[in-house]
């Protein structure tokens, strides 16, 4: 069975909205993206249905009868979950936190959220709206089945009502990052006041929760459930990743609280002209610096970053012809942040668009770089001069 997993910043687990995901549609200005992973979760779903629940329990009916009943029941179970992820994305909007981006994928749907609650009350209503809408949806479909006369259509809403009950129950396990783990967290965050006592037990929980899939699955696999178990396993590796990954967020934003980019930025960063060849690239600066990456600069003004697993992914023929101009990725917004801006703002960014460095600037001018290696190692000075 696929699961939610809930709201979820993001993590340098998940990758930028156009790699390994196709766009489906915009919904209140929210894209919805495939991932491909998702086709997995969709033809296991539908292959279930349309291969053997429908035919077990009516039999008699044509395979085409079958397939397109299996089809439409799939494709509004995945609807149900895209409604239970809308809910969060749409009660977190009006609190004040953007959602760009829903994913279907194989374990479920996400929705990516641009940053963390900052109340407990307000993290208690976005996780809330999930598992509340699922809720209202197994009530609809199982209104619409009273109202049909019994047969295989019949059937098809009345697994839509069981499924969602299931999605809903699934959600409420209070571990993180599942729904009831952020519901748990937002309670002990209002009791306690303290949001990384609360983030650890829930994190805690979470991860004892996805151990106890992960022994479920095993035990199943050994006993010769194959697919299932596997599944188990697979989602419990996965919650249990994201559990983890939570917490450590948590602490960090909080050892990064109230630093500014200026204060922790490279300053005299080396920068590379984008008229630069690429092997010139490679041997006066890579080669020389042992740097990850740089900022590329034109009239004193920043026009994108090059990096090192950029240069690597160039052929070794259109290293010897192209620029650096034809292989950076060019700056947007996205890549550079304000002097002024805190520790915290930056390694969101950075989170958000999967890259490892940002350009500092101040007005339109470049100032200085500010790493993820280099917040890392400020987290580890700040950790060791405290002790
Ligand atoms: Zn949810």
């Amino acid at each position: 069975m696929a699961s939610d997993t809930g709201t979820q910043t993001v993590d340098r687990s998940t990758r930028r909205t156009t790699q390994g995901a196709f766009r489906l549609l915009d919904v209140f200005g929210i894209t919805i993206t495939l991932d491909y992973s998702w086709l997995i979760i969709f033809l296991l779903v539908l292959l279930s249905l349309s291969g053997g629940y429908f035919p077990f329990h009516f039999p008699g009916h044509t395979l085409t009868v079958y397939w397109l009943t299996g089809l439409i029941a799939t494709v509004l179970f995945f609807a149900s979950i895209l409604v239970h992820e809308l809910s969060h994305a749409l009660i977190a909007r009006r609190s004040g936190i953007d959602i760009k981006e829903i994913t279907l994928f194989i374990f479920g749907g996400m929705a990516k959220i641009s940053k963390n609650a900052s109340d407990p009350l307000t993290e208690l209503k976005i996780a809330v709206a999930g598992p509340l809408s699922s809720f209202v949806l197994a009530i609809i479909f199982w209104a619409v089945k009273n109202a049909l006369t019994p047969g295989m259509v019949q059937a098809v809403f009345d697994y839509l009502a069981w499924i969602n009950v299931a999605l809903a129950i699934f959600n409420l396990v209070p571990g993180y990052p599942l729904d009831g783990g952020r519901i748990l967290r937002a309670l002990v965050w209002w009791r306690t006041g303290s949001e990384a006592r609360a983030t650890k037990w829930a994190s805690d929980i979470g991860k004892g929760f996805a151990w106890a899939l992960i022994i479920l699955g095993g035990i199943q696999v050994f006993s010769g459930s194959l697919i299932g178990g596997l599944w188990l396993l697979l989602i419990g590796m996965f919650l249990r990743g994201v559990a983890e990954g939570g917490y450590q967020e948590v602490l960090m934003r909080q050892a990064l609280h109230g630093v500014k980019v200026r204060e922790v930025m490279v300053e005299n960063v080396v920068s590379v002209p984008p008229d630069l060849p690429l092997d010139e690239l490679a041997q006066k600066y890579f080669l020389k610096y042992g740097y990850g990456g740089f900022p590329v600069v034109e009239d004193g003004k920043p026009i994108g970053i090059i990096t090192l697993s950029q240069l690597g992914e160039v052929s070794d023929e259109r290293i010897k012809t192209e620029t650096v101009r034809q292989a950076m990725t060019s700056i947007d917004s996205d890549l550079s942040i304000d002097a002024q801006a805190s520790l915290v703002d930056a390694l969101q960014t950075m989170m958000q668009i999967g890259s490892g460095r940002l350009l500092v600037l101040e007005g339109d001018k470049m100032i200085g770089m500010i790493t993820k290696t280099g917040l890392v190692r400020f987290l580890e000075i700040r950790r060791v001069l405290e002790r």
